[in-house]
């Protein structure tokens, strides 16, 4: 039995082009580690357009990148994820008609993300051009409880007839990635990057290697095909595609059921990928299917059970969102090799770089309900440190660490550098997650083992880049979050993070120094008082743009100075505005694509008064188009936080379902992750005020007109804390764990079992 509100289901999906692209994203199968696009089984005519992608999370090539005038430290080569293996396709010919939804005619058609079994299923019933009648089940799961594994469970029941039937089950490896020049944005770089090596049969399964053309990485996938009936499989191989062939005949009215099972290992993870897909492949079928979705479910429970959030009154809104948090749990990577990409695994827009999405708008989600995903994100960005202190010293900076925009291996994939390289914030994001991690778990060993060593590498950055001038540390030409302004000096956002990571940097040495994990570090990376002085002095004396009389914080030194372009209806017809204008046009005009400074107001919002806030913010709003999908949940936030509770469920209502209802128009491309994370903090940190400050945790509900009421989860420091905010009231519970101090309208109470406190 499926819990109530779990799926999210159409009958009669589309079959037109722009349908199969779309569901291809939004029913796609993943589990932090494969990414499977949903594409139907016995495949679509040749005039159909699709993309039947499956990736893994941070497998990639490079190829390299021309520009017509390079200059110095232009990146030479970039990354980008690889469709590694095409294990969807199963054909089906009854009597010899191929089942197909194009021809003969579909009877019922349904298509459902069961979101708390982990499953997507596919009912069909169909009648062949010469009148024979099936019904087709297919069941498919990305497992999290083996996270190599794929599975596909057809079911065929003849309804009016006996016969034989042919099922064709191929394993590809002669895949290509999607390519579209016309739209970089959507496309890899490279057609066509992986190159088969061998394909054997081995105990009735097919297994395939392949290696990337440029950066040389080895996958393995394997595949078995099992059928209920006792029948032999034929297979046909070539060097890079293996078909397994089943002729059962089928009995009126009894169904058959092929499983098949896919494996996937890689070189970045395995010595010996070869042998980990024969061990993989032998687990994967020792146990019963049933229990593997068993244990799928087991998983999905427990994540629904730390994570739970709910909208009182309003249904749709509450599918809205759990279909949001399911991606999160698909996209994520969970070991240390991996992150989380804008489109997470499922699909090839942003060529599947991790952003600065992961640190600000994903990682505070699993932060507050599963703080273990959350320190390998971080586990991510110390293994890749290395490459951020050689991604520094080409942008010319003697010590420290840079973060690269975007990137899959830790090296800079970013080809336009203004909107890219200049985006020095991510050295902030990175801190401010690592900061974010230890306030809500305690965790000391972690930032003594690794936390520290990248709060300090990437602070020494501020210190490099900070110029002195007139009493004050300036940090010059760099770009803040909102690409429609790129390098200006002084963004507000950069700044103020600086000095929050910097004050934050002494803070954590301060506090571990004699311990043996940081003097060793200390020594490692040759950390001097002076330079710890240094982080003081630059953070105290960070400049942080101000205006005096519009009581605002301008998003940088020029950004007043620049041509006003309110946001007109004209304007709104030609967004994104970044396809209809030249970036010089818009880098002149005081128009934003999203929240810059408003974001900072959100995240430290102690370093400002509420006037100067709530100044800026109406300043902003009217300049801010949201060209990018990272804007609408901030500004839904601060609305909250500011107290216009019914502008904050607008812009909520509008972020929750930009997916499902293809609000951007480019969701084939890729489900939006950090829309999607931003979409749960707006009813955490938006409408329950929820922060999390050195000085414990903090609650200022509110209460939007149109709900009646809501509730969410918060794991703090070990403790699980139920918050319910209903009509008039309040609800906080320790569900879990010790007792908590925690801070309600800025009033401290010891929460022991259960608070009630009047909604102000
Ligand atoms: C946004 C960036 C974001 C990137 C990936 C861009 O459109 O401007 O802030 O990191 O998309 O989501």
């Amino acid at each position: 039995m499926s819990k109530n509100g779990y799926v999210h289901e159409v009958e009669d999906f589309g079959l037109d082009n722009y349908s199969i692209l779309l569901n291809e994203a939004l029913f796609h199968n993943a589990n932090g580690y494969i990414g499977i696009r949903y594409d139907l089984e016995e495949g679509y005519p040749d005039e159909s357009l699709f993309n039947r992608g499956q990736y893994i999370n941070g497998f990639y090539d490079g190829i390299a990148v021309s520009h017509p005038e390079r200059l110095y430290g232009f990146i030479e080569d970039k990354q980008f994820m690889v469709d590694v293996a095409n294990t969807q396709t199963i054909k089906l010919f009854i009597e010899g008609e191929a089942f197909s939804m194009f021809q003969g005619t579909v009877l019922y058609r349904k298509l459902s993300l069961h979101m708390d079994k982990g499953i997507t299923v596919r009912e069909v019933k169909w009648r062949s051009p010469s009148g024979k009648e099936v019904e087709i089940k297919i069941t498919r799961m990305a497992s999290f409880y083996q996270s190599s594994l794929f599975t596909i469970e057809y079911e065929i029941t003849p309804l009016n007839f006996s016969g034989n039937v042919v099922i064709e089950s191929s394993h590809d490896v002669n895949v290509e990635n999607y390519y579209n020049p016309m739209d970089p944005r959507a496309s890899s770089p490279c057609e066509k990057c992986l190159n088969p090596t061998n394909c054997e049969i081995r105990d009735k399964g097919s297994y395939i290697g392949a290696i990337t053309s440029q950066s040389g990485l080895q996958v393995y996938s394997g595949v078995k095909n099992v059928l209920s009936l006792e029948e032999e499989p034929e297979f046909m191989v070539s060097q890079h595609t293996a078909i397994c062939i089943f002729r059962p005949y089928i009995n009126q009215g009894k169904k058959i059921r092929l499983t098949k099972y896919a494996v996937f290992c890689d070189s970045i993870r395995y010595g010996n990928c070869k042998e980990r897909a024969y061990t993989e492949m032998d687990r994967a079928v020792s146990m019963p299917l049933e229990e593997l979705y068993e244990k799928q479910e087991e998983y999905l429970d427990n994540y629904w059970e730390n994570c739970l959030v709910e909208i009182e009154g309003d249904d749709e809104a509450n599918l809205a969102l759990r279909y949001n948090l399911y991606q999160l749990i698909q996209s994520v990577g969970k070991d240390r090799y991996s992150n989380i990409s804008p489109k997470g695994l499922s699909g090839e827009g942003y060529e599947g770089h991790y952003f600065w999405d992961s640190e600000m708008y994903i990682q505070p989600f699993f932060t507050i309900t599963n703080p273990q995903i959350s320190r390998q994100l971080i586990a991510f960005r110390y293994e890749t440190l290395e490459a951020a202190r050689e991604n520094a010293r080409i942008l010319g900076h003697n010590k420290g660490a840079l973060y690269p925009w975007r990137t899959i291996d830790g090296s800079e994939s970013s080809g336009y550098f203004p909107a890219g390289s200049a985006q020095y914030h991510i050295n902030g994001a990175v801190a401010y997650s690592i900061i974010a991690f230890y306030l809500a778990t305690g965790d000391e060993d972690f930032i003594k083992n690794e936390g520290a060593e990248v709060i300090f590498e990437t602070a020494r950055l501020w210190v490099d880049v900070a110029n002195y001038y007139q009493g004050q540390f300036h940090i010059n030409d760099v770009t803040g979050p909102d690409e429609y302004t790129c390098i200006v000096n002084n963004n507000y956002y950069t700044n103020v993070l600086a000095q929050y990571h910097l004050r934050w940097a002494v803070k954590f040495y301060e506090m571990f120094k004699e311990s043996p994990e940081i003097k060793d570090l200390v020594e490692k990376i040759q950390l001097t008082t002076q330079e710890l002085d240094e982080f003081t002095l630059v953070g105290e004396k960070m400049y942080l743009p101000y205006d005096e009389t519009l009581k605002i914080n301008p998003q940088d030194d020029s950004f007043l100075k620049k041509s006003e372009w309110v946001p007109e209806t004209s304007i709104k017809k030609k967004t994104p505005l970044l396809l209809h204008y030249h970036p010089l046009y818009l880098y002149r005009h005081q128009i934003c694509k999203q929240a810059d400074t408003v974001l900072a107001h959100f995240i430290l919002e102690d370093s400002q008064t509420d006037e100067v806030i709530r100044n800026s913010y109406d300043y902003y709003e009217k300049r801010t188009v949201h060209d990018s999908s990272l804007s609408r949940s901030i500004f839904s936030i601060m609305a909250a936080r500011l107290g216009m509770k019914e502008k904050a469920a607008s812009y909520f209502g509008e972020s929750i379902k930009l997916d499902l209802l293809d609000l951007q128009g480019n969701t084939k491309d890729g489900v939006h992750t950090a829309n999607m994370g931003g979409s749960y903090m707006v009813i955490v940190h938006g409408f329950g005020g929820f922060r999390l400050k050195e000085s414990g945790i903090h609650f200022h509900p509110i209460l939007p007109d149109r709900w009646e009421g809501y509730l969410f989860k918060i794991c703090y420091l070990g403790s699980r804390i139920v918050v319910h905010v209903g009509q008039g009231e309040c609800i906080l519970k320790l569900e879990k764990g010790l007792e908590q101090i925690i801070h309600v309208y800025g009033e401290k109470y010891l929460l022991k079992d259960k608070l009630v406190i009047p909604l102000e």
